[in-house]
């Protein structure tokens, strides 16, 4: 399996939803350790880097990309 690409910032998609439903954590720190934070009801959990990796689906938005491309 390849790695998993996310940076500080980006909001993942988890693979299994929180109990408040919303299955989209923001990443809010970044280190041995990652700290993410529910879209939905905020609260903020922080798990291990190879947790994180078994759990994320997929990186939704890129922080780094969020800027641009808003023509709508
Ligand atoms: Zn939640």
């Amino acid at each position: 399996m390849e790695p998993k690409q996310f940076q500080l910032g980006d909001v993942v998609q988890m693979k299994k939803s929180h109990p408040c439903g919303t299955n989209e954590m923001e990443i809010i720190r970044m280190g041995m350790d990652i700290r993410i934070k529910c879209v939905g009801c905020k609260h903020s959990v922080m798990i291990p880097r190879a947790q994180f990796e078994k759990k994320m689906k997929k990186v939704i938005r890129s922080a780094a990309r969020e800027e641009e491309g808003s023509s709508m």
